[in-house]
């Protein structure tokens, strides 16, 4: 096992974790016995991820926005970033809503089917805390995201995971403040933000030689969990229609990096497998983003200017698979509660509001039903309906969540290398020696 590379023995974690949760999940101590004893190893390994994000964001933005040297650089950087992640989500929400509506996962769902979904998660406590964030959501006025980019104090910005792009704003003040003053008055603090990226760098490194353990506890433990297979079956079209969307995604990014990366496909997506699978495991891009920043610099080779800007955006900005799965959602609980709203001019509101709704879910488990209230709302979803479509939808939410992270990390990958590769920042990889191993 010691020269199997890194995401052959994550994906060995992965799915032996998968059997060990079917076997398991047979007995009637198998659910206690994995969350006792099993699944707090994926807890810290997640926490272990969280931990470092917020130092990374911070140090690598900083060491990224000086080593940039001038300002009119870093907007060349960031109008490219932002035109990408436009174009890609809206390519996302168009295919979701084409599939949607032809595939129709909405058709066959019979009443007695909504009625068992409606009982079984209506009050579940889950559903219930999705319904109550989303209401602090629908509350907010039309500048509010603004707003809530400027932090008031540094230091509780940075103590809360969810506030991420606060970090990136208070990073890229520092940033371009440090480029505005001498040199030399700017050199120690420079010097101690390039120091803190690199051992944080390595601190990404340690961690994930534990990554194959924390994979199998992680997906254990949501098999353990995972819903009564019955349920997820009548579903299935829904899911399916969803995924058939995210592969779709997946190939459209491996053509965007052939044509305008002019590298390989396959060999990019072998690079950010590891990224990839730990975005599967833990459904979140913020807990993924250490490692899909060490993938995309030292595996890939886009330079550290550019991985360190546009990767932490658009772990929260550019979420591709969480808009297609919006739009694919919001059109399947419209054909099953609500088909008189399913006309051409909501379907062109939705493909705005998934675009900011998708911006505004942040980068944790289950966002993105959250902001689904808000997609919903916005096109005059009878509001006595909402909790209702919501529950028709739950018991296949992780699942899908799993793999449209996936899908978000994957497409933060493909803008990166994209754009670094339109500014002459793409070079030849140099992954360390002890990069995956660590040979003592
Ligand atoms: N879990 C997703 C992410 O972190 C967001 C979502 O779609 O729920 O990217």
């Amino acid at each position: 096992m010691g020269k199997l590379a890194l995401h052959w023995k994550i994906l060995i974690g992965m799915v032996s974790g998968i059997i060990f949760g079917l076997v398991i999940s047979s007995f009637d101590w198998g659910k206690s016995f994995m969350l006792d004893w099993i699944s707090p190893l994926g807890t810290i390994f997640v926490n272990m991820l969280k931990l470092i994000a917020v130092p990374l964001i911070l140090a690598s933005l900083i060491k990224g926005v000086t080593d940039l040297k001038d300002i009119s650089k870093f907007k060349k950087i960031g109008i490219k970033t932002f035109s990408w992640y436009i174009l890609t989500t809206t390519t996302a929400i168009v295919i979701g809503l084409v599939l949607a509506n032809t595939i129709k996962p909405g058709a066959g769902i019979a009443p007695e089917t909504v009625e068992k979904l409606k009982t079984t998660y209506l009050q579940n406590e889950g559903l219930q805390n999705k319904l109550k964030a989303a209401e602090s959501q629908q509350d907010a006025g039309p500048l509010d995201f603004l707003v809530d980019l400027v932090p008031d104090n540094a230091v509780a910005a940075m103590s809360n995971n969810t506030l991420m792009l606060q970090v990136i704003f208070f990073a890229m003040f520092i940033g371009i403040s440090l480029l505005l003053i001498p040199e030399e008055k700017g050199k120690p603090i420079k010097d101690f933000f390039d120091s803190l990226n690199e051992v944080i760098m390595k601190m990404v490194d340690l961690i994930m030689l534990t990554a194959p353990f924390a994979v199998f506890a992680l997906l254990s433990t949501v098999i353990v969990s995972a819903d009564d297979p019955v349920i997820l079956q009548k579903l299935l079209k829904y899911g399916m229609t969803v995924v058939l969307g995210l592969i779709l995604m997946y190939g459209f990014y491996m053509l965007m990096i052939a044509v305008f990366a002019k590298k390989n496909p396959i060999w990019f997506m072998k690079q950010l497998a590891p990224a990839q699978m730990l975005a599967f495991s833990t459904s979140s891009s913020a807990a993924a983003l250490p490692v899909t920043m060490e993938r995309v610099e030292e595996h890939i080779g886009v330079d550290g200017e550019v991985a360190s800007f546009v990767l932490p955006m658009g772990a929260t900005v550019n979420m591709d698979g969480t808009s297609l799965y919006q739009a694919v959602a919001s059109i399947f609980i419209m054909q099953v509660l609500w088909p008189e709203g399913l006309g051409f001019q909501n379907q062109l509101i939705i493909i705005l509001t998934a675009l900011l709704a998708s911006i505004g879910a942040a980068a944790v488990p289950g966002a993105g039903m959250v902001m689904l209230v808000v997609v919903l709302d916005s096109i005059g979803f009878p509001k006595d309906l909402l909790p209702i479509g919501l529950a028709l939808i739950f018991a296949i939410d992780r699942p899908l969540d799993m793999l449209r992270t996936t899908i978000n990390v994957t497409s933060d990958a493909t803008v990166a290398t994209i754009v670094a590769k339109s500014i002459d920042k793409l070079h030849d990889p140099k992954p360390k020696e002890w990069n995956d191993e660590l040979k003592l």
